[in-house]
């Protein structure tokens, strides 16, 4: 065995025992002198190249949520007048109401009166314009206080909740319990005779009750007042019929303020 021989010889165990020779297949035909397609060659294994990587590209910070307002506890309300009830509703944030409103439906009325009417809380046409029932049940709403022989500013008309509720969906348990001080701060101050309930929810948050159907035209008290629950004027738009209920549970209050 000559000098070649044996550098065959030493290519031929190093290939077989690691499989990972780097050799060009050409020179490798060449040193065992066979054509090439005669025998199984060992692959050339080739070192993986690199492939060239795009730069990073820069990822835009997303905008942060805007942080939702802080919610500002109601403060103590007992010793408040008119005027200071008003502003601390009008800079209220206090429920989850605040940041949807346009603007925030005190009341209306008469200060001095014997009977107060309360809704649930204002709509659309309410919150558009501060003030509580302007829009089709607020005109109906004039019409049954005319009808009790009252002119409209001669009663006092507020609501559970001052903020129009999104969607004038009902207000939350939450939100009707947040905002109620200021109706009873409010019924506090007008101090009526009477007051008539308009729905069922004025009944469940003032009087906790619930039922209108079945607890309308039967009075109640609330505080030394008399209270008579009766339909929501938006309910006879779709109802009718039910007016001559309401009409009524209105005269039990009209006799009562000795309007009959
Ligand atoms: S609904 Fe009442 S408690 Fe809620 S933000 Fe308006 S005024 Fe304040």
């Amino acid at each position: 065995m000559d000098i070649f021989d044996e550098i065959i010889c030493c290519m031929k165990a190093e290939a077989s025992s690691t499989g990972n020779v780097f050799v060009r297949r050409k020179d490798l035909a060449e040193f065992m002198n066979e054509p090439l397609a005669s025998r199984p060659v060992q692959q050339q294994t080739v070192p993986p190249v690199a492939k060239p990587q795009p730069p990073p590209v820069a990822i835009p910070e997303t905008e942060p949520e805007p942080p939702m307002p802080a919610m500002t506890a109601l403060p103590d309300l007992a010793n408040m007048g008119w005027q200071e009830l008003h502003q601390c509703a009008l800079q209220c944030s206090a429920c989850p109401l605040a940041p949807t409103r346009k603007n925030v439906v005190f009341g209306c009325g008469s200060q001095q009166t014997e009977l107060m009417f309360i809704g649930e809380g204002p709509g659309a046409d309410e919150d558009e314009q501060g003030v509580p029932f302007v829009g089709k049940a607020g005109e109906l709403l004039t019409k049954m206080i005319r009808a009790m022989k009252y002119d409209r500013s001669e009663v006092y008309i507020a609501n559970i909740v001052k903020c129009r509720p999104p969607g004038n969906r009902n207000p939350s348990d939450e939100e009707a319990a947040i905002c109620l001080p200021i109706l009873k701060r409010q019924i506090e101050l007008v101090n009526p005779k009477a007051i008539v309930l308009l729905g069922a929810v004025p009944l469940k948050y003032l009087m906790g009750m619930t039922g209108i159907t079945r607890q309308r035209g039967k009075w109640m008290e609330y505080n030394g007042i008399q209270v008579m629950p009766t339909y929501h004027p938006a309910y006879l738009l779709r109802n009718p019929a039910a007016k001559a209920d309401v009409w009524k549970d209105l005269q039990q209050v009209m006799a009562y303020l000795g309007k009959l």
